[in-house]
């Protein structure tokens, strides 16, 4: 199967288990049913640029903040400054940000994952993206930052999908993300639940609490908590500690507990990034399946490569598509090399430096 189609089938699949596990949820239902229809036509449209030859990613990942309030242990985002304690003078505006949205819209890209540092400190992005119903923003979020307000902006744009980042039991997300986080974590989930609003967890999986987020009992308590999405997100060694990266063997692990899982909880949607991506030729980075618009506006393969040749303050988003930097990628088949860790490019800096020093 193409992978265009692929990806598309993948869309109406997520929609599909979305739909089944808020059966009970007459507002979440209304939203899902006229957002399904809506992701019909995107994928209608990504078919016809496939067909001029201009492939559109269903996905884009946008980390619209540079602030965030936590410190993490290993935090990603702040080993390579892309965090800090406070905003950076080079975050693109929210009206920027509003323009790129219609022009995802636009293009036919059905998803934009806002991230961070912490996405909720850009309540001007997240205004901006409540105006574009067509798209659906899964919000990656610390979860610390839902004030009654907060709320009721995401109960009320149900195309903001809360997706609260943990790291297993209250031990290993108070290890990893400060003194008392689970618990705050734990109460912002409550109140959505009392809101019934559909959302869900992110989880960097490591050797470590490959078994807890594995566990039954650790799913169904999600699942007790009005969790309908769990992300496993496979650790990348960004600050060069590879020791809790996961191996062969750990992958088929997840994937085989992930099949399990949903058997055991058909109601809930289980993904992992980048999971199988063997199965589509390798990663989705540089536009195949999905590309990273930094704070900046700088357009890169993915969150863990962050090289740009072009900026999206004045440049399109099918500028990016096309530039030379994701051209060249994608022409040498970057993504589908053997790696350690959830990233192909990531080990792979050296290369990508090369191509952008040939382009000066
Ligand atoms: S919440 Fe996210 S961005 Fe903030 S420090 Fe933790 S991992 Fe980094």
């Amino acid at each position: 199967m193409e992978l265009t189609e692929y990806l598309n089938e993948s869309v109406v699949h997520i929609f599909r288990e979305a739909i089944r596990s808020s059966q009970f949820n007459i507002k979440e239902l209304r939203f899902l049913h006229r957002a399904a229809k809506i992701q019909k036509e995107a994928a209608q449209r990504r078919r016809e640029s496939d067909a001029l030859g201009v492939s559109v990613p269903p996905f884009l990942i946008a980390s619209i903040a540079t602030r965030c309030n936590l410190h993490c242990v290993g935090c990603y985002a702040r080993a390579n400054h892309t965090c800090i304690d406070q905003s950076s003078k080079e975050e693109m505006s929210a009206e920027r940000w509003g323009e790129l949205f219609r022009e995802a819209r636009a293009l036919g890209v059905s998803f934009v994952l806002l991230a961070g540092g912490e996405p909720l400190e850009r309540e001007d992005v997240l205004e901006e993206a409540a105006k574009t119903p067509e798209l659906i923003f899964p919000v990656f979020t610390n979860g610390t930052l839902f004030t009654p307000a907060m709320l009721e902006r995401f109960d009320r744009h149900r195309n903001l999908i809360p997706v609260i980042s943990m790291e297993g039991d209250r031990q290993q997300t108070d290890q990893r993300r400060g003194e008392g986080i689970f618990e705050v974590i734990r109460r912002t989930m409550k109140n959505m639940a009392g809101l019934g609003m559909f959302y869900g967890v992110s989880i960097t999986v490591t050797k470590d609490n490959l078994d807890t987020v594995l566990d039954d009992a650790f799913i169904l308590s999600l699942k007790e908590a009005g969790c309908r999405l769990v992300f496993f997100v496979e650790y990348v060694p960004a600050d060069g500690n590879a020791e809790p990266a996961l191996d062969e063997k750990d992958r088929a692990v997840l994937e085989a507990r992930q099949g399990e899982l949903k058997a055991r909880c058909p109601d809930m949607i289980l993904l992992s990034f980048p999971g199988d991506e063997k199965k589509l030729g390798g990663c989705l980075a540089a536009g195949r399946g999905f590309f990273h618009i930094n704070a900046s506006g700088g357009a890169e393969p993915c969150p863990f490569s962050p090289y740009s040749d072009i900026s999206l303050k004045n440049g399109s988003l099918r500028d990016a598509l096309d530039s030379d930097l994701f051209r060249k990628i994608r022409e040498n088949h970057f993504e589908a090399q053997d790696h350690t860790g959830g990233c192909a490019l990531f080990p792979q800096k050296a290369e990508i430096e090369k191509l952008l020093a040939e382009q000066t």
